[in-house]
């Protein structure tokens, strides 16, 4: 599909109203919108996300938004990485049309304390892992990318695999709400197979040789896989004996099939497996994923 440059600047929106304005005036058009959410500090990750919607729309919207209701811990919200000004040039430099850099308060004008605002239910795929170590994380996910979805009204939104359960829980909300349709994006990885992540810059150069560790350890259960073993906790094994290591403390590694999602880890034999980590390294929180059965 031809992508038109609408603006030869891009356009950069704070009030939702005005953004459903503009995505509107781009519908009456007759343009698709192709829309990335994200929370900035932007990296190639993310602009592979960009790229794709803007080669497979007509207009490209994303926005910029650190969501408070996803954090659980305010220190970890205020160490999230920020670099407004680069993240302008790069979605520029990318074709991006828009960028929606909207605050919690404009998204919820009749709220005065975080604390009141109902969260949504993030549903069946966010109990388990993310939803076991980091409650309410996917909640927040899930109340915020509702009325982001509501104020663009894309036809197609990109969502990065790196965040494996957050693709299952905002493909149900997509369902439930009738669109848009979900593009799940392959993971943008280092050399080292380190998947990018805003949070590297959080690592000093030990904790990042740590990190390289995790992907070593997707291999090995893919390996395990090819193998023929289907064990749910001999493939969580094999990955947690790769990431035995000092200063870096495993909260998951387990494989499960991501068409029968549980709360609880799998006890019977998989017949489709993703394997998932999430591991902290100091301070820092890393999750990745791998598919073991393609
Ligand atoms: P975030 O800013 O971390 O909320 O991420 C915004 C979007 O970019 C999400 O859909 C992520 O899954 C996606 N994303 C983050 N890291 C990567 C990566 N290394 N490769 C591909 N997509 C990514």
């Amino acid at each position: 599909m031809q992508h038109v440059i609408l603006f030869d600047a891009m356009l950069h929106l704070d009030s939702p109203t005005e953004a459903a304005r503009w995505c509107s005036a781009q519908r009456d058009r007759g343009s698709t919108i192709g829309f990335v959410p994200t929370m900035g500090a932007l990296h190639s990750g993310h602009l592979s996300l960009v790229t794709r919607a803007c080669n497979e729309n007509t207009a490209c919207c994303a926005s910029i938004f650190i969501n408070p209701l996803q954090f659980e811990d305010a220190e970890d919200y205020d160490a999230y990485p920020r670099d407004t000004e680069s993240d302008l040039a790069l979605l520029k430099s990318h074709g991006c049309d828009m960028v929606f850099m909207g605050s919690l308060h404009q998204f919820f004008p009749e709220i005065s304390d975080i604390n009141e605002i109902k969260t949504l239910s993030a549903g069946p795929h966010g109990s388990g892992l993310e939803g076991q170590f980091r409650p309410g994380h996917l909640d927040g996910v899930t109340t915020i990318v509702e009325r982001l979805f509501r104020t663009v009204g894309a036809a197609r939104v990109y969502f990065g695999e790196k965040d494996f359960q957050q693709t299952l829980v905002v493909s149900d909300l997509a369902r439930d709400m009738g669109y848009p349709e979900v593009v799940v994006c392959p993971t943008v990885r280092e050399d080292s197979g380190l998947a990018l992540s805003s949070r590297n810059v959080l690592l000093s150069t030990d904790e990042k040789t740590r990190a390289q560790r995790i992907y070593p350890a997707l291999l090995a259960a893919r390996d395990a896989w090819s193998s023929g073993e289907r064990d749910p906790g001999r493939l969580s094994a094999i990955m947690m004996e790769c990431l035995s290591l000092d200063g870096l403390v495993v909260e998951y590694a387990e494989v499960r099939d991501p068409g029968h999602w549980i709360s609880e880890p799998q006890a019977t034999p998989l017949e489709h497996g993703q394997a998932l980590i999430a591991v902290r390294i100091g301070s820092v929180r890393l999750i990745d994923n791998l598919r073991l059965d393609q």
